[in-house]
């Protein structure tokens, strides 16, 4: 099993977030801002080249419930998903997942030039 289906599983601990019948959200171990959590579809496939459509279904509902928690998770000054895919991304957990960037400015990579 990948680190990600063990913390579903609750054999690895990990700070939840919120929880419902597609998807967890934690906190990420490692938080590369003020406020770091992920986004992980309780089902297991590695890549976006390998959602099926139901998967692609489920994942939208996921991505359209981030929205509705920004109380909870303090998102409302704004906030960045990033969907690493693959090595030049630096991926390293291959169970899809959404990292959820905020509290702060967001200047890391610059994208707006
Ligand atoms: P990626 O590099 O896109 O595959 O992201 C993997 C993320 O998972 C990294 O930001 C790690 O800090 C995070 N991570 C790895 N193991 C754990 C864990 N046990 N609990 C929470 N976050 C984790
Ligand atoms: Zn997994």
């Amino acid at each position: 099993m990948c680190v990600f289906c063990k913390i579903i599983a609750g054999e690895i601990p990990s700070s939840k977030m919120y929880e419902d019948e597609n998807m967890i959200i934690i906190k990420d171990i490692d938080p590369k801002a003020e406020k770091h959590y992920l986004m992980i579809p309780k089902k297991h496939y590695k890549l976006i080249a390998d959602m099926t459509d139901e998967d692609g279904m489920v994942f939208q509902k996921c991505i359209r419930k981030i929205p509705e928690l920004s109380g909870l998770l303090g998102l409302n000054g704004g906030y960045r998903l990033v969907i690493n895919q693959g090595d030049d991304a630096g991926q390293t957990v291959f169970h899809l997942h959404v990292h959820i960037l905020a509290g702060q400015p967001l200047d890391f990579p610059d994208l707006r030039k």
